[in-house]
């Protein structure tokens, strides 16, 4: 197929990208940020990459921990507090905590504190078929969508797309990713790491090989995530008989390589007859090292397996909808104890509001039970959305909660708006009525890449047009 001339993004500047992620390049109106140098320091970034300036988040109304030995309840709920971060860590939360010197000071009263969300399942390069084959079910849409793009995809574009679908995932609150990508040559992978870092946001880049091919992998890996600071690796599969061979040479790869195997399980009921419980089981992957996607369509027996063997698993409630793919049984998950994270799975829901994804699994499960009481509740999915992610992906005990001594990834909720005040109950408003909007700041790793409700340091209109741009030319090539 005819390929446009890719035009390979330039590497972003160094200091421009430091900056980009830096608190000390916000805006000063933005969020009441006080005490900031007179003038624009070249060092500064560099200072906030390695975590030298403290940052105070003062006067919280409410701060969602989601630790309970932090505050009440399950999700260690604080009212009136401050939140530090240093050397991107959470240093402190609690009431007056004093300020440090040369601190930083930002002033959230009359607002909420949580944690990054934790979104265990996407394709953020699928931006370019948002909207796309509304009418279909998950093969009609490979065959509409997915797949004629995918044959189509230059550097350019998938640094245009992939950069586009992150920003707005980080713009809504999304502070960790796992992006499983089937998208083959180097050249490609390559840019889609590039955009993935150059964005801020923390990622995991699974990446599905053509063939079983080690080499590939480690070179992924080693040449382009592992020097990532944010970045980390896994393999991703497909797990089906058919291809049995393949499932276990990835999952002999991912033990060499010391990461998680990464497969779509049973998201529609045809593929009961690829047996993909059953290949996993036999090529000796089930265990806290495997992530299933989906899991719509497993057996009592299947749950009851992934549950012994501590098997994680991404629960993708508006795909599945949008899909006609089914409604996973989250319950019985849940009461078995399974390790289930949320995810948006890229293009097919068209969006990256996680309030929605929140709302969505409860919905989903009372709509088929028509019961109130299922799970899960509002605090069940705020969990998951965040410690329940992080633990599902095995990195909780760094992110996923304001525990002190976990990375800074959290985000600020201005609730004085149209759609989300008077206050009545703010943690049901945050799944009910919460809307990226009223995201007003994002931090990862002690660094904000949001700030006053905007993103800091990046030309969205300019991300806009350079996608739009791309798409034009990928639909030329058709
Ligand atoms: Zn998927």
């Amino acid at each position: 197929m005819q390929q446009s001339t890719p035009t390979p993004p330039p590497a972003p500047h160094r200091r421009a990208l430091l900056a980009g992620l830096g608190l000390a390049a916000a805006t000063p109106l933005l969020l009441g940020v006080r005490d900031r140098p007179a003038a624009p320091d070249p060092a500064a970034g560099q200072r906030n990459l390695a975590g030298g300036r403290p940052v105070l988040l003062r006067g919280a109304s409410l701060v969602l921990t989601m630790d309970p030995a932090l505050g009440s309840g399950p999700l260690g709920t604080v009212e009136n507090a401050d939140v530090l971060l240093r050397d991107g860590t959470v240093a402190a939360v609690g009431a007056g905590l004093p300020r440090p010197p040369g601190a930083s000071v930002v002033d959230v009263s009359g607002k909420l504190v949580l944690p990054g969300f934790v979104d265990a399942h996407t394709h953020l390069w699928q931006a370019v078929i948002r909207g796309g084959c509304t009418d279909r079910d998950l093969f009609g849409w490979f065959s509409g969508c997915t797949d004629p793009q995918r044959a189509r995809l230059t550097p350019s574009a998938v640094h245009s797309f992939v950069r586009l679908a992150a920003l707005d995932a980080v713009q809504s609150g999304v502070t960790t990713l796992v992006d499983w990508v089937d998208i083959f040559s180097y050249d490609l992978v390559e840019s889609y790491v590039r955009a993935l870092a150059g964005t801020g946001v923390r990622f995991t880049y699974a990446m599905f090989p053509p063939k079983p091919d080690a080499v590939l992998l480690t070179k992924v890996k080693r040449e382009l995530v592992d020097p990532v600071p944010l970045g980390s690796f896994q393999v991703a599969t497909h797990a089906a008989r058919a291809v049995q061979d393949h499932n276990r040479a990835h999952w002999e790869a991912a033990q060499e390589l010391g990461v998680m195997l990464n497969s779509h399980v049973l998201e529609r009921p045809e593929q009961r007859a690829d047996d993909p419980m059953g290949v996993l089981a036999d090529i000796g992957a089930l265990g806290p090292k495997l992530l299933v996607n989906h899991a719509v369509h497993l057996t009592d027996a299947e749950i009851a397996a992934a549950a012994e063997h501590d098997v994680r698993a991404a629960h993708c409630p508006l795909s599945n909808m949008r899909l006609a793919s089914g409604v996973m049984r989250l319950g019985e998950f849940a009461r078995r104890g399974v390790k289930v994270g949320l995810g948006l799975d890229g293009g097919t829901n068209d969006s990256s509001d996680f309030h929605a994804l929140m709302k969505t699994a409860i919905g989903l499960q009372r709509a088929r039970a028509a019961d109130a009481g299922v799970f899960p509740q509002v605090p069940d999915v705020l969990r998951m959305a965040t410690l329940g992610g992080a633990e599902a992906l095995g990195i909780a005990d760094r992110v996923g909660s304001l525990t002190p001594g976990k990375r800074a990834d959290l985000l600020v909720v201005d609730p004085a708006a149209l759609n989300f005040a008077p206050r009545f109950d703010w943690v049901g408003q945050l799944v009910f009525n919460g809307r990226p909007e009223n995201i007003e700041a994002v931090f990862v790793d002690g660094r904000a890449l949001k700030l006053g409700g905007r993103l800091v340091d990046v030309d969205t209109a300019r991300v806009v047009r350079e996608a739009e741009a791309a798409a034009v030319r990928l639909r030329a090539t058709a």
